[in-house]
């Protein structure tokens, strides 16, 4: 029997198999891709910190792609912007670096089956053991890892008794496309007046569709490359992320041909509520462990991977893998990065508090470059001198300027109290502390 079965071999899945693999344990590592298609063929921007954080080398060569001279945040009207010049994120081509994470998963002793798709989970009494197959194979394990990404597959399956929570409000999905086109000399040269912006500088819009929404272009002079990452709320949209760049590209007259590209569900929100079962631990996107304000998972996938496979250590060992061992895990990340997850999921709440308008006021008067970094370094927001000086050009709006203040307060308040997550499994705490938050929360909804 295995001790650890692995379900999806993204970033999240990769790390925790490696890691628990490489402890000693007989670890089985699913995929529904074949080995050569595995990892997703989009950029994602990731923080930098994390590598070194984890011991994970920086992605390098084939594995990134370069950063724009400067990056420009603009509200909705797409008048006044914030501009920062300092990369806190590096661009990773996802195919090729997932790639490395399963190469070294499998060098740790962990086996990998591609080409199986997981159907659910094996539950015996209340507790996962193991998962079944789409062909109907069953394959026992100790414990379980879903790690299947934003579609969850175990998480739906549970029994009623679980404190899993086994859906999620679809308000939180967002369609998301990204993809690198190289244009040949002849048209090269009429991209930026085509698409309105300046050459080596990327532009993201956000607010421009309402609710969460976002759509960046990047024109590389030096690369002959258009870069182009779309993402908006799905529930009210008719076309997916996908549907309206290629629309979009067309109406704008840009050809060439796709370098790298491609998109799926962002799942926008806070992490769920329970990480754990008996027998099952939830990572990255199944999770929901992206940066809620503007959705990026795969630091989060990375660093619960990492935690996940320290517990697992040690449960396995102590041959116990039930929910009250297992909710270390739970504990480690919810009072570390879901404290900060919890903080930025205010600022995806900005969306639903403000208008077009107040997105305009925030992007222009009150936001400063010192914002956009910490929102992409996952970090609170910080004021120091300079942010201390534009802000006060914010006073133009002061009733505006003082809900900004609220909202972040609110932010801070709701960290403190993942912060304070539950260290053991107790059903009292834990619905004490859900208690806190819904009450934290509801002081959030527009009046
Ligand atoms: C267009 C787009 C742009 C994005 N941009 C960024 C960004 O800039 N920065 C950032 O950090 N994040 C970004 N994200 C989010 C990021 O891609 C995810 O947060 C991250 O990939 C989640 O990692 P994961 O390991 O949890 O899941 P995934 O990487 O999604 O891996 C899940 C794996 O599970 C497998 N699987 C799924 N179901 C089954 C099944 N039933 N049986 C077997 N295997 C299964 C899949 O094949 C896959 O290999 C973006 C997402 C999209 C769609």
């Amino acid at each position: 029997m295995y001790d650890l079965v692995v379900v999806g071999a993204g970033c999240a899945g990769c790390v925790a198999a490696e890691r628990t693999a490489g402890r000693g344990f007989k670890v089985l590592l699913l995929d529904r891709q074949s080995p050569d298609g595995l990892g997703h063929t989009w950029v994602n921007g990731v923080e930098r910190t994390v590598f070194g954080r984890l011991g994970i080398a920086m992605p390098s060569g084939e594995e990134t792609m370069p950063s724009p001279l400067s990056s420009r945040l603009l509200g909705p009207a797409g008048k006044r912007y914030v501009e920062t010049t300092s990369a806190p994120t590096i661009e990773v081509r996802m195919s090729v670096f997932v790639r490395r994470l399963l190469a070294g998963a499998v060098a740790a002793g962990a086996e990998l089956r591609g080409e199986t798709t997981v159907e659910r989970a094996l539950v015996e009494k209340d507790r996962v053991s193991g998962v079944v197959t789409a062909s109907g194979e069953e394959i026992p394990a100790r414990a379980v890892v879903d790690a299947s990404g934003w579609e969850a597959v175990l998480r739906h399956g549970l029994p009623e008794s679980s404190p899993v929570p086994r859906e999620m409000d679809e308000g939180y999905m967002v369609t998301a496309w990204r993809e690198q086109r190289r244009l040949p000399p002849d048209e090269a040269a009429d991209v930026p007046r085509l698409l309105g912006i300046p050459p080596g500088v990327s532009v993201s819009r956000v607010g421009w569709r309402g609710g969460y929404s976002v759509l960046m272009l990047h024109w590389d002079p030096r690369e002959s490359e258009l870069d182009i990452l779309v993402g908006f709320n799905r529930e009210e949209a008719e076309e997916s992320a996908g549907e309206f760049v290629a629309r979009f590209l067309a109406e704008k007259g840009i050809g060439g041909e796709r370098v790298y590209g491609g998109g799926g569900l962002i799942p926008v929100r806070r992490s769920l509520d329970v990480l754990v079962d008996h027998g099952l631990l939830l990572t990255g996107d199944s999770a929901c462990m992206v940066i809620p304000a503007h959705g990026s998972g795969v630091a989060s996938s990375l660093i619960a991977g990492d935690l996940a496979a320290r517990t697992l250590a040690r449960c396995l060992e102590e041959g116990d893998t039930g929910r009250e061992n297992l909710w270390e895990y739970a504990a480690a990340y919810q009072r570390g990065r879901g404290a900060l997850m919890a903080y930025f999921d205010v600022t995806r709440g900005l969306t639903d508090n403000f208008d077009r308008e107040d997105m305009d006021k925030l992007v222009g008067y009150v936001m400063t470059p010192g914002d956009v970094e910490a929102g992409l370094k996952a970090e609170p927001l910080g004021i120091d001198l300079t942010d201390a000086l534009r802000r006060l050009r914010s006073l133009r709006h002061p009733l505006f300027t003082a809900r900004f203040a609220w909202l972040a307060s609110a932010a801070i308040a709701l960290k403190k109290i993942y912060e304070d997550y539950p260290e053991r499994y107790d059903p009292a705490s834990l619905e004490q502390w859900r208690s806190r938050v819904a009450k934290a929360r509801r002081r959030l909804e527009p009046a």
